[in-house]
């Protein structure tokens, strides 16, 4: 080799490794430029694409939940389009609430000088002018047990059938019910809504301002608890909260399997009050009576099932225990969370809960000690989970009265009082019964099962027609009481 070819080489070398750094450079270059369009996509592109279909129905979803909730009184702020914040108010005057959509639209910063925004409370007034107070002695409360979803498991011919067949309503006529009573003009209130409880514990009339042709109504559903003696019978198992955050049922298949959906009443109500708002006054819904012995809303919440104390455990709950081998004090504390959790969910949209009682007890069969221990029952193991309630829905609908008003002899009415309890409700197949007290509300309630439905289909004449909601599977007759 001579001088030149080692120059030539050397310069060879030296390209080589020119050319080998450009290439380092433009690879360098090459992967910049690709994270940072990947860091684009990822941080900018796609939260502001999805945002497009996502963030807005979201954002408005948020308001109309604050609406309800009265958490938002106006529309500055929340950097909504006028086109959405009349959504949000129209949701709210659609749910009789003139006064808050009002509110919320003349906050808003461009509501002077917007003549859209201007039209719409112009009109908002309009109706609200239209609104009359409905006499509040004269509101209806029809009430229900745990919607039956399986008629064939419910209506199979054991021991518990007949039983079913009297008080129970099966799913698919709850929803004619609600549909007929919908279509009428009814429209679900609060008793809250009936009767203001004062801090001196005083009780005075409240106010409910509708449109004419509109009927308030009080929904309540008795024993949520799904009781053990149900397993398998056609019945939902519990309210959970599904992944979108909504309340739901949980039901047990054929195969074990577990479904989720509208299979009980409070979905059912949630998802038909979706579409309906304006089933709904200021977005109240119904209040749900519990007992507790076997927990609450499909949970095992009760201290029974954390002490399994021998002299309380009921043949149902050895029979829960032996299935359930390793239900500990961890399992039995989830279960009071998950209940919680369910409960809060179901508050903040709109329902309410009752008293039934802890044990399910007739108060003057029972004598006042015994209810004085299952009141503490109650609030230890039911209010400590759904919270405190000054409401009470006589079990068996056993009132500690007759018609006529409480006074403060009465000691059951005098001790539940200095419980806490402002408002009662009794069973009472009369149309409508409701009184007020210095320190009370009363209101009588009406089953719309099939006992009633199937002997007195004329009783429930103002509500719906019995021929075009009668579940087929029902068997007949059904048995007298
Ligand atoms: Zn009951």
């Amino acid at each position: 080799m001579d001088e030149r070819d080692l120059k030539l080489l050397q310069r060879q070398a030296r390209r080589r490794k020119n050319e080998l750094i450009i290439k380092c450079i433009i690879s360098l270059l090459v992967l910049i430029v690709v994270a940072l369009a990947l860091i684009l996509i990822k941080d900018v592109l796609i939260p502001e694409l999805s945002g497009k279909n996502k963030k807005k129905p979201q954002t408005l979803a948020e308001e109309i939940l604050a609406a309800r909730s009265g958490q938002s009184q106006n529309g500055q702020g929340s950097g909504l389009s006028e086109k959405d914040m009349i959504a949000v108010a129209d949701y709210m005057a659609s749910q009789y609430d003139y006064d808050r959509a009002i509110a919320y639209l003349t906050a808003a910063e461009s509501y002077t000088s917007s003549q859209t925004l201007q039209n719409a409370v112009a009109g908002y007034r309009t109706t609200k002018e239209s609104c009359v107070a409905y006499p509040l002695d004269q509101i209806t409360h029809v009430f229900f047990h745990t919607m039956i979803w399986d008629t064939s498991k419910a209506f199979d011919g054991d021991e518990d059938e007949g039983g079913y067949n009297q008080v129970m309503t099966t799913m698919s006529e709850f929803a004619g019910i609600m549909k007929s009573m919908y279509e009428k003009g009814y429209v679900m209130v609060s008793l809250h809504d009936m009767c203001t409880v004062n801090s001196d514990g005083t009780v005075s009339r409240g106010e409910i301002m509708l449109p004419p042709g509109k009927t308030p109504f009080v929904l309540s559903q008795d024993d949520v608890s799904y009781y053990h003696y149900m397993d398998g019978d056609g019945f939902a198992q519990k309210l959970i909260i599904d992944e979108n955050g909504d309340v739901k049922n949980t039901y047990v298949e054929d195969d074990g399997s577990v479904s989720v959906g509208d299979y009980d009443l409070v979905p059912w109500i949630d998802t038909f009050v979706d579409e309906h708002p304006d089933f709904s006054y200021r977005g109240h819904k119904g209040i749900i009576a519990l007992t507790g012995y076997e927990g609450v809303l499909g949970y095992r919440t009760d201290e029974v099932y954390r002490t399994k104390e021998a002299s309380r455990v009921t043949k149902y709950q050895q029979k829960f225990f032996e299935s359930h081998p390793d239900f500990d004090e961890a399992a039995w504390q989830k279960e009071v969370d998950d209940a919680r959790a369910v409960a809060e969910a179901m508050k903040a949209d709109g329902w309410e809960f009752a008293s039934h009682t802890w044990g399910h007890i007739s108060p003057q069969d029972k004598g006042l000690d015994a209810v004085m221990q299952d009141t503490q029952r109650w609030k230890d193991n039911v209010a400590s989970v759904v919270g405190d309630t000054d409401v009470i829905i006589f079990a068996f609908g056993a009132d500690i009265g007759d018609w006529e008003p409480y006074t403060d002899d009465n000691e059951y009415f005098s001790y539940l009082k200095g419980q806490g309890f402002n408002i009662f409700c009794n069973v009472d197949s009369s149309q409508y019964w409701v009184q007020f007290g210095d320190r009370f509300m009363r209101q009588g309630r009406r089953n719309l099962d099939g006992y009633r439905m199937y002997y007195n289909p004329d009783m429930v004449s103002d509500l719906f027609d019995v021929n075009s909601v009668w579940d087929a599977a029902r068997p007949t007759p059904v048995p007298e009481m």
